[in-house]
């Protein structure tokens, strides 16, 4: 028998869409029955074919909401919570002012704990079940994250921050040691649960060669470990990067010489490329991290998302909070639409929510896992309301269809349009607005 029942408007993509108006790249069922058992999903299929299997299950009915695979974050610094929504300052500055400041503080465990709980709280309120996260560069950091998204059930891919110049001498003198401290959490955590690790240079200006080196060695050590870093976020970072690499070619080969590149490899902003970095990242199969609202919010510049696409470059979506300045991948996808519509491009908003769903569960090569409602993979789930506020249940009465209601929820929404999110089956939120309670 199974576990749950979720019961709505059920909505999955088989692929990525070809533009606006591509049906054939979901499968929506009107009124749709998602079977829960230990965790996963067991069957998906119409309410009047699903319900004699129900056998007594808990049925969890969400009328006219959307049910969707839970939303992948695939780059987010866990250690800034407190750092979002910082004044005034360009990339550089930003890390100095108010980043190394705050991620100090995360050498207290007591103080990484509290912020582990609020940072999966404020992921499972906006309907994210799984994220790649940076952690400080304190082994701290990323124990405390992994035990707690771990006791909830929830995926999470990490890593500590790696840094050995250019800092702060209290991140620095920890950091020298955290290749080190990598291996150390990788043969902890990578594969524990449903725990990843992520080897995490901070970017190129602040590691040594000998790091960049040595965090090139520990993947190829750990077969199925990540590796996230930044990449041509901000020109001065690039012109930096250049002055202390002066044997490359350019600031991707950094990375591509120190073994660092591969289709594991998830390499935030990637504004400011030549093409013969573009090209370096198609070959390596690497994924490059649209992150807008932090680019808008940084003034770091605007992602050619055209461009990237036609030279075969993968591509996946991400917060970047604390650049960023919003939690939820709806505001991102908004945000991604408007910078897009800067260079005369487009995001459809099938694009929008495959790629916030199985376009970034195959960016990180976990579509049997995550990111689709098909049997076998984990209950992540979000179940979305497009009349969630007053100005969002107004536009609705002039929606026409699907792909319109999708549009409103990512211009539109929050996570305030977040009625309910599961983790492995089970309720991650308090039901709002005088939903029934989801069942135990
Ligand atoms: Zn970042």
């Amino acid at each position: 028998m199974a576990d749950r029942a979720i019961r709505g408007r059920v909505l999955t993509f088989r692929r990525a869409p070809a533009g606006a108006g591509d049906a054939g790249s979901y499968a929506f069922l009107p009124d749709g029955i998602v079977l829960v058992k230990d965790g996963r999903v067991e069957a998906v299929g119409p309410t009047a074919s699903l319900l004699p299997r129900l056998g007594g299950a808990p049925v969890d009915h969400f009328p006219d909401k959307l049910i969707l695979p839970g939303f992948i974050d695939t780059h987010i610094h866990f250690p800034q919570t407190q750092v979002i929504a910082s004044y005034g300052a360009q990339l550089l500055e930003w890390l100095e002012k108010y980043t190394f400041v705050e991620e100090q503080k995360y050498a207290d465990a007591g103080h990484a704990a509290r912020n582990a709980e609020f940072f999966l709280d404020e992921l499972a309120r906006c309907g994210t079940t799984t994220a790649c996260c940076y952690g400080s560069v304190h082994a701290t950091s990323v124990e405390a994250l992994f035990a707690a998204a771990e006791k909830r059930g929830a995926s999470m891919i990490a890593g500590t921050a790696i840094m050995d110049r250019n800092g702060p001498q209290a991140l620095l003198d920890v950091g020298k040691d955290s290749v080190a401290a990598s291996r150390d959490l990788i043969k902890r955590w990578h594969g524990k649960g449903r725990q990843r690790y992520a080897v995490t240079p901070r970017f190129a200006i602040t590691s040594t060669e000998a790091q960049l080196a040595a965090c090139g060695a520990l993947l190829h050590e750990f077969s199925g470990v990540y590796m996230q870093t930044h990449l041509a976020e901000n020109p001065e970072e690039i012109a930096t990067t250049r002055r202390l690499f002066p044997n490359d070619p350019s600031y991707t080969s950094v990375y591509a010489r120190a073994g660092l590149l591969g289709p594991r490899a998830l390499l935030g902003h990637c504004i400011h490329l030549d093409d013969s970095e573009v090209a370096l990242l198609r070959d390596t199969q690497s994924v490059a991290v649209f992150c807008p609202t932090s680019n808008l919010f940084i003034g770091s510049g605007l992602f050619d998302h055209a461009r990237l696409a036609a030279n075969g470059v993968r591509i996946a979506l991400a917060t970047d909070v604390g650049g960023g300045t919003s939690y939820s991948m709806l505001q991102t996808a908004a945000e991604a639409y408007k910078a897009m519509q800067l260079q005369g491009q487009t995001l459809s908003a099938l694009a929008a929510f495959d790629l916030m769903t199985r376009g970034n569960s195959a960016a990180l090569g976990l579509e049997a896992e995550i990111g689709t409602l098909a049997p076998g993979a984990y209950a992540d789930i979000v179940v979305l309301d497009a009349r969630a506020t007053p100005a969002m249940a107004h536009r609705m009465e002039t929606a026409r269809g699907l792909e319109d209601e999708l549009f409103v929820l990512m211009t539109l929404g929050d996570d305030r349009a977040v009625m309910q999110t599961y983790i492995k089956g089970k309720a991650a939120l308090i039901p709002r607005r005088g939903l029934p309670p989801a069942t135990p």
